[in-house]
């Protein structure tokens, strides 16, 4: 790829694509959004790197207007939200430590999606994962989402934290129920836990509104932002209400931590995504998708449509595989991620243009008549 511009990519030999990737959900306001390139552009003649040992205007800046729309105390930014999320597990031992007796364990989700450092691929609950790299990291057990009981079942002494993504994205699109989400909030109130959540993909507008807890009516103690936080360039947050910000200086840190050319793409960002018209358009846009899929699902017979905000699944159903019709996508000039071979995941640009998504449901349609879909081994474009 060579150029990109809104919802389309360009690449070196000229052809041009429709980006439903978008990044993976990180270019939240497409390629090359305006503003983005000319705040990165100004920053980029001004400081890059001072290092952070000394405060920047600009990361100060975006981490006072996070704690403002969170609600949270502090933030600490870094690079990936492996990162952020490491932070936010090292947060929660110590807190163990400092308030809870000593108690260090979490419990997370089947299925969840944490990042890819040792104490992450630990709290993931992707099948397998556990003993990738064998020994894990002790200290995560793991629930079922929606399944409050099963969560209950795994508290004891030693568990400080529940951590998890209130939309399961790199599991396909598999949202908390508003009640297993308040009901966490409560069981970590009745138990005395801190409750974790991992807004790295669902954050920054993905949902309809700027934070998932938003949409859920949830305050987490302890929340993760990245991929849309920077739009484009690699920025994440770390963010702690009073009683949850433990670390003393020097406790975490790193080279890239906080500098000023990631923190304007940032400011860039929150510039646009966090005006509520550009949240309402979201929102009509997401419900466009959603309809539109629906209708896919009924004239083809597929299995399930599952929207939240602008992060939407297809369910195919038994005959059909997602690999294979995301292949052919790509040679028809469409880019769609299948997260695993049942289901087709959507993931646009927050931006993204009405005419865009009838554009991309008509070449969908079009793909899910074809035999591509349908049986791999008959589709030459997936060989
Ligand atoms: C992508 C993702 C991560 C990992 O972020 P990286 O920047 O790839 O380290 C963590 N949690 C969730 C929910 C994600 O979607």
């Amino acid at each position: 790829m060579v150029r990109g511009r809104g919802s389309w990519l360009w690449d070196s030999a000229g052809r041009r694509y429709l980006d439903f990737v978008q990044g993976w959900a990180v270019n939240c306001l497409g390629h090359s959004h305006p503003a983005l390139t000319q705040a990165l552009t100004q920053q980029a003649g001004e400081l890059l790197t001072p290092s952070p040992a000394y405060h920047n205007a600009q990361a100060l800046r975006l981490a006072t207007r996070l704690a403002q729309l969170t609600g949270l105390a502090q933030v600490f930014f870094a690079s990936s939200g492996a990162e952020a999320n490491e932070g936010a597990i090292k947060l929660a031992r110590k807190w163990g430590r400092l308030h809870r007796g000593g108690a260090w364990k979490i419990i997370t989700l089947h299925k969840g999606y944490h990042g890819r450092t040792l104490a992450t691929m630990s709290a993931t609950g992707k099948p397998g994962w556990g003993s990738m790299f064998a020994p894990q990291v002790p200290g995560f057990v793991k629930a079922q989402l929606n399944d409050l009981a099963s969560v209950e079942a795994l508290i004891d002494a030693d568990t400080v934290a529940l951590m998890l993504e209130l939309v399961q994205g790199e599991a396909g699109v598999h949202g908390a129920t508003p009640e297993f989400a308040q009901g966490l909030r409560q069981l970590c109130d009745r138990h005395g836990l801190l409750l974790i959540v991992d807004e790295v993909q669902t954050g920054i507008g993905r949902l309809g509104t700027l934070f998932g807890c938003q949409r859920y009516g949830i305050s987490p103690d302890i929340m993760t932002l990245g991929k849309g936080l920077g739009g484009g360039v690699p920025l994440t947050a770390l963010l702690a209400s009073a009683s949850a910000s433990c670390f003393d200086y020097g406790e975490q840190g790193g080279t890239f931590c906080g500098n000023p050319f990631t923190a304007a793409a940032g400011n860039a960002v929150l510039d646009v995504v966090a005006q509520a018209e550009f949240l309402a358009e979201v929102r009509a846009r997401s419900a466009q998708l959603q309809a539109g899929l629906r209708a896919l699902q009924q004239r083809h017979q597929l299995a399930e449509v599952r929207a939240f905000g602008l992060l939407q699944a297809l369910e195919l159903g038994p005959g059909r595989n997602a690999t294979a019709l995301a292949a052919a996508a790509l040679e028809r000039g469409l880019l769609l991620n299948a997260p695993n071979p049942g289901c087709l995941r959507l993931m646009p640009a927050l931006n993204v243009r009405s005419e865009e998504i009838e554009q991309m449901l008509e070449m969908l349609d079009a793909l899910l008549a074809e035999p591509c879909a349908q049986t791999p081994a008959r589709c030459a474009l997936s060989a």
